[in-house]
């Protein structure tokens, strides 16, 4: 029998997940039918509860309702806890259970297939939104020497910043700056976690952060050279990545949770890279 599965958005026509997880499924031989919800404003509720009635096994959850899933599961992992959002839920068991694997998708891909370890390393994240929140455990994991959270408004990083430094190892420090302190301060890698250039706006990063940066992050996708990365490598840096990664590695570890099998996510990078030049 076909496993349903969907990704619920609004807007959703641009979602990538029917595409990511059709191919997953195809590479492994798994029968699922995995489709895409436009999300009514305020019913979110509704069109889960309807994907459940009708069999559906999990929902990925992409904006603005990361927040609604986190509400409407009834447990949910560390991760999702300390993201305060949800961007998968697991459907067929008694009670519904809410993770995010964000994090855990960008940690993956720089890590693993970008070769860029973060354990040792001074790791500069820009941006204290949902995306930055989620990156939070995944990173500490990672044992970075040091861990700087920019933002915007200062009491975010902050909060972000209180957050991180409880569940930091031993041997990472943990602090929040403003943009304009980062002058002078130099990173191994430079995260941009911020959702300026879905605008194409450069957040207000000083460009000497780059100085020795072995690689500059993109978190948005499918942009090419967004203004943060173009700063990033006028000021040097010959390593960039943009974040499609990311986006294919939460996606097999949502379908690696649902199904227990993990998929192997290089041809889906492939597919959907847009060049960064
Ligand atoms: P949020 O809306 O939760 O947070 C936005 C963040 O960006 C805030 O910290 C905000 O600062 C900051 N910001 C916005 N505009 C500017 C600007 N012009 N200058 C400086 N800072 C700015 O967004 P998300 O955390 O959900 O998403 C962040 C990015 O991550 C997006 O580009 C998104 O596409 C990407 N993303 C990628 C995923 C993937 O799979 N590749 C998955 C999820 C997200 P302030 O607090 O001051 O307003």
């Amino acid at each position: 029998m076909t496993d349903k599965y969907a990704v619920i958005g609004n807007p959703i026509d641009f979602s990538k997940s029917p595409f990511i997880h059709g191919e997953f499924a195809r590479s492994l031989g798994h029968d699922i039918a995995y489709t895409k919800i436009l999300g009514p404003i305020g019913g979110f509720k509704e069109a889960v509860d309807a994907l459940r009635a009708a069999g559906g096994r999990g929902i990925n959850i992409t904006a603005p309702f990361k927040l609604d899933a986190f509400a409407y599961a009834d447990e949910r992992s560390p991760s999702a806890e300390l993201a305060g959002a949800v961007n998968c839920l697991k459907l067929d068991g008694p009670r519904i259970v809410g993770e995010n694997f964000d994090g855990v998708g960008l940690v993956r891909d720089t890590v693993h297939n970008l070769g860029q370890p973060l354990a040792g390393r001074r790791v500069l994240l820009l941006g204290a939104g949902g995306a930055a929140r989620g990156a939070l455990l995944p990173f500490l994991a990672e044992g970075p020497a040091e861990l700087v959270i920019a933002n915007r408004s200062d009491g975010k990083a902050q909060e972000l910043a209180a957050i991180a430094l409880r569940h930091a190892p031993a041997g990472t420090s943990v602090r929040a700056s403003g943009y304009g302190a980062l002058e002078g301060q130099r990173f191994d890698v430079v995260f941009n976690a911020t959702s300026a250039s879905l605008r194409g706006e450069l957040p207000p990063v000083p460009a000497s952060v780059f100085s020795g940066c072995a690689l500059a992050y993109e978190l948005a996708y499918a942009k090419g050279m967004t203004p943060f990365l173009r700063l990033a490598v006028n000021a040097g840096v010959t390593r960039c990545a943009d974040g499609v990664g990311m986006l294919a590695e939460q996606a097999a570890e949502a379908f690696a949770w649902w199904r227990g099998v993990r998929p192997r996510t290089e041809a889906v990078i492939e597919s959907l890279r847009v060049p960064l030049e």
